[in-house]
């Protein structure tokens, strides 16, 4: 039901835009320019571009190349156009082990380590249903290890116990327990895939590594109903927990940044970040296909030779507004650069007007760009102007139950209050054409349409002029999720 109404929707805004006639580009973008950017970045001598990866220092060093050549300044208070990003990567405990009675849990099979490490707790257990604020009034929880049911009553998606957990753990923390163990059970995520998501080598920002020895946070394999029995029974007996210290390696990691000064005397102290993250997810591991180099061209080599092209072309036409350029790194690890960027950034957030960010997934539609996040913003007006200049038609969002929203790196922006959006290649849904290269090793630079990506680009560098020569500065439409962090941020 609700994706018909959206589709209808959809049709009627493309039908509205898709009407005006392409006009002559206003801006010389060479379409061989943006081909060479993507068959770089997108060549198996590149490996995937990997985070960590030797490969993608060489990605950083290329787009650094072509930020000097455009006559791109480093950040102001920079030395160069490289921003290192402190990133460590972790190995889940090599043990770590729950004993309750004669019962013993072990890490893989029926517990993971999802916070701590290097404890030994000898304490007893206090059972606390879900381990909410009203089911934690009543007890006595100090010195003692806390049992409760994973997630919140009548909630089963375990993305929302990764939340929930992170309440609940301060909540323990605040009151004097010494760790959290959550009885694990969800119909959406079975506990095997589980096991295989997250006792695996992560990749995390340093100070998360170090945030995350405070409170040991233990799941436990609830799928027969099984540990929830023997834990209740268990309620005011003692228990061990032990974990072992996790193997943290230093990886290297870099975003790279660069900005143009802009012409209005007044208004060049606001910026507008573009950022396109340039890494991928590097080489697989399966020998059932020939080919293993995830290439990532369009995800993100394409948003990267935008974000080049427009360094090109903004070198040379500065806006009135001066422009942030960022390439970031670890998108595909969680948003890793750019959420360390926005924790560090080079320039102060408060000047940064707005983030046109550029991440796709790819595209089935070429007589449009999908903007996420398209409506919530006052920069609407400019984006509709600029690809409909561009002879594109503009779409939000066809699926916001897929969240992508916050699944790119206009995500780590928006959380500090800056409004952003993710401009997208033309995508109309999550549908084979799509699925047949998204983190496939088939999404190679030969199987793009270049005469749609040059428009794709030219649309791109259009709305980011567009944004940077506003009257008034963009903000965040009334009600957005992200307006009181807007509010905040600019002391509104
Ligand atoms: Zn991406």
């Amino acid at each position: 039901m609700k994706k018909t109404g959206l589709l209808i929707s959809f049709t009627i805004i493309s039908i509205t835009i898709g009407l005006a006639q392409p006009e002559k580009i206003p801006i010389a973008i060479q379409k061989n320019d943006i081909e060479t950017h993507v068959r770089f970045l997108a060549s198996d001598e590149l490996r995937g571009r990997d985070t960590g990866s030797p490969e993608l220092e060489i990605a950083a060093r290329y787009i650094a190349e072509v930020f000097r050549s455009s006559g791109l300044k480093p950040a102001a208070g920079a030395a160069g156009f490289f921003q290192p990003v402190s990133l460590v990567s972790e190995k889940p405990p090599a043990s770590a082990s729950f004993f309750v009675m004669d019962e013993k849990l072990e890490i893989g099979k029926d517990l993971l380590v999802l916070s701590g490490d290097s404890v030994l707790i000898e304490a007893p257990i206090v059972y606390a249903n879900y381990a909410q604020p009203e089911d934690l009034e009543a007890l006595d929880v100090k010195g003692k290890i806390v049992v409760a049911k994973a997630g919140t009553p009548g909630i089963t998606n375990p993305q929302s116990y990764f939340f929930s957990s992170k309440d609940k753990v301060a909540h323990v923390a605040a009151k004097g327990g010494l760790a959290l163990v959550e009885l694990y059970h969800s119909s959406q995520m079975p506990w095997s895939l589980l096991v295989r998501y997250l006792n695996t080598e992560q990749l995390v920002l340093s100070e998360a590594a170090e945030g995350k020895a405070k409170l040991p946070l233990i799941w436990v394999n609830n799928d027969k109903g099984k540990w929830l029995a023997i834990l209740k029974d268990q309620d005011g007996e003692n228990a061990t927990l032990q974990i072992a210290e996790k193997e943290r390696k230093t990886i290297p990691a870099k975003n790279v940044v660069a900005m143009v000064e802009g012409t209005s005397r007044k208004l060049k102290n606001e910026f507008v970040i573009l950022s396109a993250h340039y890494d991928h997810v590097g080489v697989g591991s399966s020998s059932d296909s020939q080919d293993t180099i995830y290439n990532g061209a369009r995800d993100n080599a394409v948003g990267t030779a935008a974000l080049l092209e427009a360094a090109r072309y903004f070198g040379k036409n500065p806006p009135k507004r001066s422009v942030l350029f960022l390439a970031v790194t670890a998108e595909e690890k969680g948003m890793l650069g750019s959420r360390w960027y926005a924790d560090h950034p080079l320039i102060p957030l408060d000047q940064m007007v707005f983030n046109l960010n550029t991440d796709g997934a790819g595209y089935n539609d070429t007589t449009k760009v999908t903007v996420i996040g398209l409506e919530r913003t006052t920069a609407e007006p400019s984006l509709l102007a600029a690809s409909q200049e561009a002879g594109l038609a503009i779409i939000p969002d066809p699926e916001p139950e897929q969240n992508l929203y916050d699944r790119s790196d206009n995500a780590s922006f928006a959380a500090k209050g800056i409004p952003a959006v993710d401009f997208a290649p033309g995508f109309t849904a999550f549908d084979q054409d799509i699925m047949k290269y998204y983190h496939q090793a088939a999404d190679e630079a030969e199987t793009l349409n270049f005469d749609y990506i040059e428009r794709f680009v030219e649309a791109y560098i259009m709305a980011a002029q567009k944004v940077a020569n506003m009257p008034n500065r963009p903000f965040w439409k009334p009600g957005d999720k992200y307006e009181r962090e807007g509010k905040e941020l600019y002391g509104q």
